[in-house]
């Protein structure tokens, strides 16, 4: 697909510098302003057609990967919600960009964990 609008691009081009050569005076012909337009037609053809080749979407995968080193331990054990006193598991905690935290399955209020302190 792509390698076809390629190619329609060139031969654009191509037509196109044929069609320019062949509208100057040569011999017994003289300056023809209708092969000059053909020409500039296909040269703006070609050009349009690079053009959107280039400007379709490049999809791309971006994986972000969060990697949290915690130089204390982490309060996991044993985690109670502050709302309803429900028994929080590691299947409540997430991690995003601001850190831990971790969502209360019963009553849905959210905390940021926090670190326990090295000392
Ligand atoms: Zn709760």
């Amino acid at each position: 697909m792509k390698a076809l609008a390629y190619l329609a691009s060139a031969a654009c081009f191509g037509l196109g510098l044929l069609f320019l050569i062949d509208s100057f005076p040569s011999g017994p012909h003289p300056f023809s302003l209708g092969r000059l337009i053909v020409a500039a037609v296909l040269f703006v053809l070609g050009w349009f057609i690079i053009r959107w080749l280039h400007s379709r979407p490049i999809i791309q995968q971006v994986e972000i990967k969060h990697t949290l080193d915690a130089p204390g331990e982490l309060k996991l054990q044993e985690m109670r919600c502050r709302q309803c006193a429900g028994t929080l598991g590691k299947d409540n905690i997430t991690v995003g960009e601001g850190g831990i935290s971790v969502k209360c399955p019963y009553c849905g209020s959210t905390y940021q964990m926090e670190e326990a302190p090295k000392w």
